[in-house]
């Protein structure tokens, strides 16, 4: 059982991929975990996931899985002896290679990105640790000056800042992940580099359903077509590590808080990731800058915050999970958590669902309910209730395994899966029952939304205020 309504994605890698370390961490609060395809070999994740599978299983808690795709991540190729020296101010020269001999040159087996760059622009490698700056092209290299002094290592990620690149986010290996990933059942699949809102449209083709899609903004180029790219997903992330690559750090919470309300406004969820509590790789406890990075995430309504490092190489994974559990529920017992803030939709239309769970959430709030229980086939119904943040967690039960581990990354949701019902009084008993297998009492009072007639999708027509153990209220 959960008592927070903002989720926690974990990114599973070697210090966190044993199966009795992935209990540890869903004990500790992990709603979602994330399989970063950068990284993984597919024989591994496999058995990661069968063990996250077995822990759903065992604890009867839907969760939910994404493949993290890499993405056209463009990098260097090898150097002799494995790196080479920045000298600050010295030439270096770009070739279109795998790798070269010679100290002053850095191979780039990516002619995309060779061809696109004029003098001026600024290559950032290794994660914005290194620059240099383009100088003049020619017939067969280009001339580029070192504005940092430094190892530059192989294989290090080039990220060319504000420069959109001719390339679809999702390249061969993209492709095979992704097939790999569906056959082994994730549930969402988190795009990496999108650009523009037909990166994304290229996937759902590929995905075809199978999965929901994840729009990473870490572009500059994502950020000008925000509403088209919120519109084709199903969530984004602010993926702030190649974002603040990309972009200039002071923009970095400006951007962050832009991606937040636009995907409130458009009713889909968010996350926020990278970096939030990093000290946490090495250290026990977190900064209090990283205290007060999370909290803000949880104010300024996010419905899900993600650990990287924290837990895929870190010394501590539990902790970290334990530790941002923490900071989100004592944020969430102050009034003014932005999670219940609504920041009203833009819709010009609302459908009787939207009118069910708008009033929901007043319903909620005016008779302070300890629940709201919504049966919904599709998931449709919880979707709606979150994105309107009730001030109370949102029961939501589905006789749908993948509907409930879908559900799994909206604030306040608490899938469970169950078969449907068929009449009236069943409604309020089952809602009774999950109400306090939730921590509900004799009582307290709840809502109840579902489509009559019972068991058809995408009706949600009826509402029905109730106390827990009152039978006929
Ligand atoms: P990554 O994405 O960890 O796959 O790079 C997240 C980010 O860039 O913040
Ligand atoms: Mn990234």
């Amino acid at each position: 059982m959960r008592n927070r309504l903002c989720k926690i994605v974990a990114t599973i890698g070697p210090a966190s991929s044993s199966p009795s370390m992935l209990r540890l961490l869903h004990d500790a609060g992990v709603d979602l975990f994330r399989l970063n395809m950068s990284h993984g070999q597919h024989d591994k994740l496999e058995q990661v996931i069968k063990a996250i599978r077995d822990i759903e299983r065992d604890k009867q808690i839907p969760v939910a899985v994404f493949a993290d795709l890499q993405g056209p991540k463009i990098r260097t190729g090898a150097f002799p002896g494995g790196s080479i020296k920045l000298k600050y101010g010295a030439q270096l020269r770009l070739v279109l290679a795998k790798e070269t001999a010679d100290e002053d040159t850095i191979p780039i087996p990516h002619a995309e990105l060779l061809d696109v760059l004029q003098p001026g622009d600024i290559l950032k490698l290794d994660d914005g640790k290194l620059q240099i700056t383009v100088e003049s092209r020619h017939a067969n290299h280009l001339i580029a000056r070192a504005d940092t002094p430094g190892d530059l290592k192989d294989r290090k990620g080039i990220n060319v800042p504000g420069r959109a690149l001719p390339i679809s986010a999702l390249t061969e290996k993209d492709r095979a992940d992704l097939e790999f990933a569906l056959g082994i059942g994730v549930d969402y699949i988190a795009l990496s580099f999108v650009q523009k809102p037909g990166d994304v449209a290229e996937a759902k083709a590929l995905i075809d359903g199978r999965a929901g899609i994840i729009a990473k903004i870490e572009k500059p180029a994502a950020v000008d077509h925000l509403e088209e790219i919120i519109d084709l997903s199903d969530a984004i992330m602010v993926a702030r590590g190649d974002l603040g690559v990309e972009c200039a750090p002071e923009d970095v919470p400006l951007l962050q808080r832009r991606i937040i309300r636009t995907c409130r406004h458009a009713g889909k969820p968010v996350i926020v990731a990278t970096h939030m509590l990093e000290s946490m790789v090495e250290s026990i406890a977190p900064t209090r800058a990283e205290a007060s990075d999370v909290s803000t995430a949880v104010y300024q309504g996010a419905d899900a915050v993600m650990l990287s490092a924290e837990t895929a190489v870190g010394r501590h994974p539990p902790t970290a999970v334990a530790i941002m559990d923490r900071i989100i529920i004592a944020t969430e017992a102050d009034d003014e958590s932005g999670g219940y803030k609504i920041d009203g939709r833009d819709d010009q239309v609302y459908t009787t669902a939207d009118a069910m769970t708008l009033s929901a959430r007043r319903i909620a709030e005016v008779l302070d309910c300890k629940f709201a229980v919504a049966y919904t086939k599709t998931g449709s119904t919880a979707r709606r209730l979150s994105r309107d943040r009730p001030h109370c967690p949102v029961i939501a039960a589905t006789p749908d395994e993948n509907v409930a581990r879908n559900l799994a990354l909206f604030w306040g949701v608490r899938p469970v899966v169950t078969e449907d019902i068929s009449h009236f009084h069943e409604m309020i008993e089952k809602a009774d029952m999950l109400a306090k297998a939730n921590g509900g009492e004799d009582g307290d009072r709840i809502i109840i939304l579902a489509g009559y007639p019972f068991g058809r999708p995408g009706k949600t027509n009826t509402l029905k205020i109730s106390r827990i153990g009152a039978v006929s209220d």
